[in-house]
């Protein structure tokens, strides 16, 4: 006898966690309970005041987009916004400064920029060809945004993706710019070098593809450096007030929903009965029956091997769940209170660039230097100074609200080799030093960045990300790398994903699932499985709700209120003049 049921029980309280809660509560009427591990809800929506008080730091997740994060929710819970679920941008987005040759270069957010001429000016100064390709990818955005909104939307099929770009390639090629198909097994790196003339763009369009999970040197990851960047990079932005007021409002939303969310809750087993999910056990015995649904929202290799246990499972699920590939996408972001808010050398030719969601300090143009940082990383070395990459942002600048008054809170973000290429002794001082190195190299960009500026250090490397366990072994930040073969409907592995397993009543996802890598969707599209198979309400199928529209009105709506938001501010500054 359990001691406590509900129709849907959920393992984890993370980002899919909360969405699908919310989905299950709303549209499947079913009664809800979450069981999440850690002291609070919310996983990788974090927002930790761990570098000093007052000062927000989005440890886990940071750069959202308006068409891949919350499009949705938006459309299914309007309170949600209302609530809390709200994003701002920088003035630029995406930018980049080049300590040999002092250039920098910078793409600007939609809100500062809606027709991106700003951005291809700025372009043109280094290459005029550049220039002219953003702007003729930015013209064709409607069908490539639509496609993305799709990939995380839908449950994925095999030539999925495939089949949902072809209207894009098609409204491309209709602008003159046919790209030959070869680009698909191309590596980001190759493909960059093909489409942009400059060093300096390709470093930056690469460079901002390994921040969003492209392993540079995989082949096959060949259209994420060129196509959809101009289309997408000026969609770039944060959740206002720090990252956890997004599970804020999805908790507030499930408490209106009657949903229960239970923190300090480890689960330990699912309980399957002649090959069914009856529901959980914790780890501290108690039982939670589940009437209808069991769904995990942890990684492949916790679902399989901790949940549901290798007594349930085939030998060839088992073997490919052991082989999944997880060292690559490992970073350290660490957190900077700082008493000033960095101030770029080169903010004196362009002061925009102190207002930057996105920024890459690089020593030079060359953009193999990231491919050598890669290739460290690979052997589970640290890349040496001369081959860092870091990118820097400071919310503070853009929304007060990041950090007391006066003061700021920074941060930086540089990949690493994973948890386990190091002991616990080793990564502490590892840590130390990484502190040092880019104290050093910030300080060559922006000269205010001493150590008497720092009021505290957050240093969160992959080995502190194993704080959520589901990132472990090795603190990928997308818990699997995105190689083809983990992609899509492959991933985690083809037999479980379509978020259903060989256990009935038991569905997985998380960012180990198509459309999860990330504070993204992967909810939403369990949820779409457990809707076909159980008969619950379909939302997207509601009039006016039709898919991708319906989720493109919901990022024009949001471009929109943010451009807005400019045309008022100017207002009000002329009346006060
Ligand atoms: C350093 C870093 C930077 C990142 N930057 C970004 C970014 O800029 N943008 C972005 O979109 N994403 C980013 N991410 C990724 C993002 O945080 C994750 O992809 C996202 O949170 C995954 O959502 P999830 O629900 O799958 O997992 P999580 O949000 O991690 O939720 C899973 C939850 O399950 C809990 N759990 C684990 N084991 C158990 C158990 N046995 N019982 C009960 N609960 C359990 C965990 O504590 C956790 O709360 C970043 C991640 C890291 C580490």
């Amino acid at each position: 006898m359990p001691d406590t049921t509900y129709d849907a029980v959920i393992v984890g309280g993370g980002t899919k966690g909360l969405f699908l809660a919310m989905y299950l509560a709303r549209y499947g009427g079913m009664s809800v309970g979450v069981f999440e591990r850690r002291h609070e809800s919310g996983g990788g929506l974090a927002g930790e005041e761990s570098a000093a008080p007052g000062f927000t730091g989005n440890i886990h997740a940071t750069m959202l987009y308006l068409h891949q994060h919350w499009m949705q929710l938006w459309r299914d819970f309007p309170e949600f916004e209302e609530y809390g679920g709200q994003v701002d941008q920088h003035v630029c987005i995406n930018g980049a400064i080049f300590a040999d040759t002092e250039k920098s270069l910078v793409t600007y957010s939609t809100k500062h920029d809606p027709t991106q001429e700003r951005s291809a000016q700025n372009i043109a100064k280094i290459s005029e060809r550049d220039a002219e390709l953003w702007l003729k990818v930015w013209e064709v955005r409607e069908p490539l945004i639509k496609a993305i909104c799709m990939s995380y939307s839908t449950i994925p099929t095999v030539g999925g993706a495939m089949a949902r770009y072809q209207r894009p390639l098609e409204a491309l090629a209709e602008k003159g710019m046919k790209l030959d198909p070869v680009f698909g097994s191309y590596s980001c790196l190759r493909a960059a070098k093909e489409l942009w003339e400059s060093k300096e763009m390709q470093k930056l369009m690469v460079r901002l593809a390994m921040s969003r999970g492209a392993d540079i040197l995989a082949a096959g990851g060949g259209m994420a450096s060129g196509l959809l960047e101009p289309a997408t990079q000026p969609l770039m932005c944060f959740q206002v007030g720090g990252t956890h007021q997004a599970a804020h409002a999805a908790h507030r939303v499930l408490i209106r929903d009657g949903v229960k969310a239970w923190t300090n809750c480890e689960v330990d087993k699912v309980i399957i009965e002649n090959g069914t999910a009856k529901g959980i056990r914790l780890k501290d015995g108690t039982e939670i029956g589940a009437r209808r649904v069991v769904i995990s929202t942890l990684s492949p290799q916790q679902l399989c091997f901790d949940l549901i246990g290798k007594e349930h499972l085939n030998s060839q699920i088992i073997r490919r769940i052991e082989l999944l590939e997880s060292d690559s996408l490992c970073i350290a972001w660490y957190q900077w209170a700082l008493h000033e808010a960095p101030k770029y050398k080169l903010a004196q030719v362009n002061p925009d660039l102190n207002d930057a969601n996105w920024l890459d300090l690089h020593l030079d143009n060359d953009p193999d230097s990231l491919a050598r940082e890669a290739y460290w990383r690979k052997l589970g070395k640290m890349p040496p100074f001369e081959d860092l990459n870091p990118v820097v942002w400071c919310h503070s600048v853009a929304d007060p609200r990041y950090a007391p008054v006066g003061k700021h809170l920074a941060s930086h973000e540089q990949f690493m080799p994973p948890a386990t290429a190091f002991s616990e002794r080793e990564w502490l001082a590892l840590k130390k030093q990484h502190a040092e190195d880019i104290m050093k190299l910030w300080q060559m960009f922006a000269p205010n960045m001493t150590w008497d500026n720092v009021i505290g250090v957050d240093s969160n490397t992959p080995y502190d990300v194993l704080r959520l366990k589901n990132m472990a072994p090795n603190g990928n930040w997308n818990v699997l790398d995105n190689v083809p073969h983990q992609s899509g409907a492959y991933r985690p592995i083809p037999e479980l994903a379509h978020y259903r397993t060989p256990i009935k009543n038991l569905y997985g996802t998380g960012s180990g699932w198509s459309g999860g890598g990330g504070t993204v969707g992967a909810g939403y599209m369990c949820y779409k499985a457990i809707a076909e198979d159980m008969d619950l309400g379909k939302p997207w199928l509601e009039p006016g709700k039709e898919e991708p529209d319906s989720l493109y009105e919901q990022v024009i709506r949001v471009e929109k209120k943010l451009q807005q938001s400019v045309v008022e501010k100017k207002l009000q500054q002329s009346v006060k003049v």
